[in-house]
């Protein structure tokens, strides 16, 4: 092959980000401590003290989205956080009405839930993205009924970065007094969030999209009359109910310290992120037929989705190895299939074969970069001069 070093540069923020080094050190030193395995729910001094650590992480929270500590519900990431937010909602309110609402663009923890709800007899409405990704609010405005329930629409989208007007969305349907969700996965502890004038109903957070550890998330459930959720397990009092079973206060400890570095950090990351994606983009936009899926006003600038005309999308992640990226979203990359997201944006099936995500974070620099720009180009160029059959082969050749 044509180029050097196979030292991998990690492109994949978007799909999970290191923890942290001070949020290690606090959930080893718990670990290590009695905090880390007394039960929270037991009435000794040790109980208590891992009781108050909670306590403490849950404050963390409620201040990186300005909500109170009680509307924070700990689960094990965003998967489980929609599925409680979702099934929660359309169970606990299925008396009132059994239609739901979301778009075809949400991750797939939001659209399966939608998909096993219809096979219990809900009635969901899929609203597609105009060309932008984003969505027309009088869209959604003509999809509400009076049967309506439940509204669910991300916030920033793990494939392009698109960030939805939520402030529109949530106002919409708070004036129709319909619960509000958004999959905030993609923005918590990156965007501001602010409860307070956002009337959003329901949250999903998870900690390792933000440098705190994996497999610990949060529900913000407002505390507003009507807004209840109906649990998915049953067995103790923990979490309001809503989430029973003994709390993993490592992780609960290492997730309430990432949400206070991640909301001192924000600003600085936001505008670290907007160079790396402009420098990206100046480096490669020269090569003919390239698309940008997402228009750069609507988008985080964490994120950077490309697509090449003509090469074909296995390829093409053979082709910029040693480079970390994604093929559309992280987890449809194992199925082979396109990504649904970009079509749903009108991307060609072609097009969207092709699309890489490259996602940037803090300690990502100009060099690696500039080596993306290099094996990106290198890889376009290389591919489309193959003939279009046997070029996987030749590339692992
Ligand atoms: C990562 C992600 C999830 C899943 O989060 P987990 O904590 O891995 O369960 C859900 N939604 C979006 C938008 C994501 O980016």
């Amino acid at each position: 092959m044509a180029n050097s070093a196979n030292q991998p540069v990690y492109l994949d923020y978007a799909a999970t980000t290191p923890v942290d080094a001070a949020v290690a050190a606090a959930m080893s030193a718990c670990l290590e401590s009695p905090l880390g395995f007394a039960n929270a729910s037991s009435s000794h001094v040790a109980g208590r003290q891992s009781a108050a650590a909670i306590e403490h992480a849950r404050t963390q929270l409620a201040a990186l989205l300005n909500a109170k500590p009680h509307e924070i519900v700990f689960t094990s990431g965003a998967t489980e956080s929609n599925n409680l937010a979702i099934f929660g909602a359309a169970r606990q309110r299925a008396r009132r009405g059994r239609h739901l609402v979301t778009m075809t663009t949400e991750h797939k923890a939001v659209t399966e839930c939608f998909e096993a709800l219809e096979r219990e007899g809900f009635e969901v409405t899929w609203l597609d993205p105009e060309v932008s990704g984003l969505l027309d609010p009088v869209r959604l405005q003509s999809a509400l009924r009076d049967d309506t329930q439940l509204v669910s629409i991300m916030h920033v989208n793990n494939e392009t970065g698109i960030v939805q007007d939520i402030e529109s969305i949530a106002a919409i349907c708070r004036a129709r007094n319909i619960l509000y969700h958004s999959d905030a996965a993609q923005s918590a502890g990156k965007l501001a969030i602010d409860v307070n004038k956002l009337p959003v109903d329901l949250l999903s957070l998870t900690a390792h999209k933000f440098h705190g550890p994996q497999g610990i998330g949060a529900l913000y459930v407002a505390d507003r009359p009507g807004c209840r959720l109906a649990p998915l397990i049953y067995g103790g009092p923990q979490e309001r109910r809503m989430r029973p079973g003994t709390q993993a206060v490592h992780q609960i400890i290492g997730f309430g310290l990432a949400a206070e570095l991640a909301a001192a950090r924000q600003v600085a990351d936001v505008l670290h992120f907007r160079k790396l994606r402009e420098r990206l983009w100046q480096g490669i936009r020269d090569l003919p037929d390239i698309r940008r899926n997402g228009a750069e006003v609507h988008t985080f600038p964490g994120i950077l989705n490309v697509s090449a005309g003509g090469v074909d999308g296995e390829s093409m992640m053979l082709g910029v190895e040693p480079l970390c990226v994604a093929s559309g979203a992280a987890c449809n990359s194992q199925s082979g299939e396109s990504s649904y997201v970009l079509r749903a944006m009108g991307c060609s099936d072609a097009s969207a074969q092709s699309a890489i995500r490259f996602s940037f974070g803090r300690s990502t620099d100009n060099s690696e970069i500039d080596k993306a720009i290099e094996r990106y180009r290198w890889a376009v160029q290389h591919l489309r001069s193959l003939a279009p059959s046997g070029v996987a082969t030749a590339i692992r050749a």
